[in-house]
């Protein structure tokens, strides 16, 4: 570790390092590494938490008499769509609970909107002659692929500490009717971290639009799952597009995959009143009710809100260990070199890591060439492509603390790998 940016060494400086590099990736690729770093998916111990719902529902009647068992109530028992709309701070009639998955619910809206078009929109989307979304980069890959699924186009603008670039939002959208609405991980963001203030909130509810009916997919997924006692509030975006004069604008979307379990939780919905009629009557096209046992198991396992955040407590003591491992480990072997930055995030599960423009792509076929998988370079951008091939998404949730310590001296290893040869190349 030479201890000044590597940009500072002399080209005989430099090649020193650089070889040195080379004999620590081949001790590294001698090692037979099996690790991933891959995907937001929560570790087994992280399960384990949950797994009283494993022995409920006790008994089939929800608080309102409704026996579970059967057809019907489209949109969700009361008593859990209360729970989480006093955790989202909004009314429980704005809320819709689904089945286990939001990212479903966000390609049903989508389809919706295709083939029907919004409680406020001309006519359906499909007959636009150009669909385009608003997509703040880093970002959600599940979210562009979708996009892409329905040929909407898109547009991306910078994600900044505070959420997206709201100036550069409000300009696009002003002008350009075939903008038809953006994405936003308002809390703890996929991958950054960032968590959207209330004046980004508030700008992006009430700024101008061209079309009128202008979405926002408010998807916030790490509403609870903070990592520090610096517990982030959402902002309360439905009350800020309503009071704008936009009741209609954003849809917001949250789950338990990440608070129970990452394969049999329950999704949310919410929106104004009208939208949630509008997804219900939809929806009913093809349901006749959701899996309303999972939802009252779901109820009694958390008891009341604050049963839902004295939960998310235990996760945080699961996994804020594996992120301090990831900003230790980076910061040993990278900090002051001038190769990489990366997010230290108060929340949700991802790191965000830049290294040197032109070098992510290298990054990552190094890791996985010595054992060690990572999201793909780009991933986190539109068709997976980063135009500064410089972010990585780090998801340390998943394995055991020691594999997340050796995976990042890995990650290390490889980011100065191939810094060191960007350097050498460019002398
Ligand atoms: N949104 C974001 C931002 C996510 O990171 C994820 C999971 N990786 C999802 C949605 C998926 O949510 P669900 O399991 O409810 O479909």
């Amino acid at each position: 570790h030479p201890a000044r940016p590597l940009a500072d060494l002399s080209a005989d400086e430099l090649a020193g390092f650089l070889a040195a590099q080379q004999a620590a990736y081949a001790d590294l690729s001698g090692r037979g590494l099996k690790l991933d770093l891959t995907r937001g998916k929560p570790a087994p111990a992280q399960l384990d938490l949950s797994d009283e719902l494993l022995h409920l529902p006790r008994g089939s009647v929800d608080r309102d008499g409704v026996d579970t068992r059967n057809y019907g109530g489209l949109e969700g028992i009361r008593e859990l769509r209360e729970m989480f709309a006093e955790l989202l701070w909004i009314e429980p009639d704005q809320i819709v609970a689904g089945g286990n998955s939001s990212l479903v619910m966000m390609r049903e809206v989508l389809t919706d909107l295709w083939l029907k078009g919004g409680v406020d929109s001309e006519r359906p989307w499909s007959q636009e002659e150009k669909v385009t979304f608003v997509c703040p980069v880093p970002g959600y890959d599940r979210h562009f692929t979708l996009l892409d699924w329905f040929g909407i186009e898109t547009v991306t603008v910078p994600m900044n500490d505070d959420g997206p670039d709201t100036e550069a939002v409000a300009q696009l959208v002003a002008s350009d009717p075939s903008i038809k609405g953006m994405w936003i991980v308002p809390t703890y963001a996929n991958p950054t971290g960032s968590v959207c203030s209330l004046e980004v909130a508030e700008r992006l509810a009430s700024m101008p639009t061209a079309a009128p009916d202008f979405k926002i997919f408010w998807d916030n997924a790490y509403a609870f799952h903070h990592l520090t006692e610096d517990e982030a509030k959402s902002a309360d975006i439905l009350s800020l597009a309503s009071a704008a004069g936009h009741p209609h604008r954003p849809i917001m979307f949250a789950s338990t995959s990440k608070i129970t379990y990452a394969g049999a939780g329950v999704g949310f919905l919410a929106g104004s009143v009208e939208t949630v009629r509008w997804y219900i009557t939809h929806l009913g096209k093809g349901a006749i009710g959701p899996d309303k046992i999972n939802q009252l198991r779901h109820a009694q396992f958390f008891g009341s809100a604050q049963g839902v955040r004295d939960h998310m407590l235990r996760h945080r003591e699961l996994i804020a260990p594996k992120f301090a491992e990831v900003d230790r480990i980076l910061e040993e072997r990278l900090g002051g070199l001038g190769v990489a930055t990366w997010t230290k995030p108060k929340g949700g599960y991802f790191v965000s890591l830049d290294v040197l423009d032109g070098t992510a792509s290298r990054v990552v076929a190094l890791a996985k060439d010595a054992g060690v998988a990572l999201t793909p370079a780009g991933a986190s951008f539109p068709q997976g492509r980063d135009p500064h091939d410089r972010n990585i998404r780090l998801a340390p949730t998943f394995p055991e603390p020691a594999d997340v310590a050796a995976a990042m001296e890995a990650v290390a290893t490889c980011v100065l790998l191939a810094a060191a040869e960007k350097l050498a190349d460019q002398a």
